[in-house]
């Protein structure tokens, strides 16, 4: 079990971010990079999604991740606060303060931090899976 996990990390290691392959686009929206050119990088400031790749020009507008990634880091990071709470309650019996100490930034640090990755990752998987057409705002125009 160990051994094909450390295998698992070793191959992932070598894979690079702009490789085509399907793992090469997870790495790279992982990462928070281009899924096309792999190098450039998809956020701006915080969450805010930039209009386009500064390397390779790739548009991100067509390829908006909605609220799937806050839904999920909304699951999971859940699961974990109710987790970690229960814990806490069983093991420890505290006062409810100590409870709203700890899950409040656990919550709010996790989410945080766990949206940037999944935003990534559903850009990657727009782009390699849902062909999308710009719309261009100088057709028709002559
Ligand atoms: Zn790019």
């Amino acid at each position: 079990m160990l051994g094909v996990l450390v295998g698992q990390l070793r191959f992932l290691r070598t894979v690079k971010p702009d490789s085509r392959t399907l793992i090469g686009h997870l790495w790279s929206g992982l990462l928070c990079r281009c899924p096309k050119c792999g190098k450039g990088r998809i956020f701006g400031f915080s969450l805010k999604v930039r209009d386009e790749c500064p390397v390779c020009g790739l548009s991100f507008k067509a390829h908006d991740a909605g609220d799937g990634p806050a839904v999920a880091a909304t699951f999971f990071i859940g699961i974990l606060a109710l987790a970690i709470a229960l814990v806490i309650e069983f093991k420890y019996e505290p006062e409810m303060w100590v409870h709203v100490v700890v899950a409040v930034p656990v919550i709010t640090l996790g989410s945080y931090l766990i949206l940037r990755p999944l935003k990534g990752i559903m850009i990657a998987m727009q782009y390699r899976y849902r062909s999308v057409e710009i719309e261009d705002d100088n057709l028709g125009q002559m």
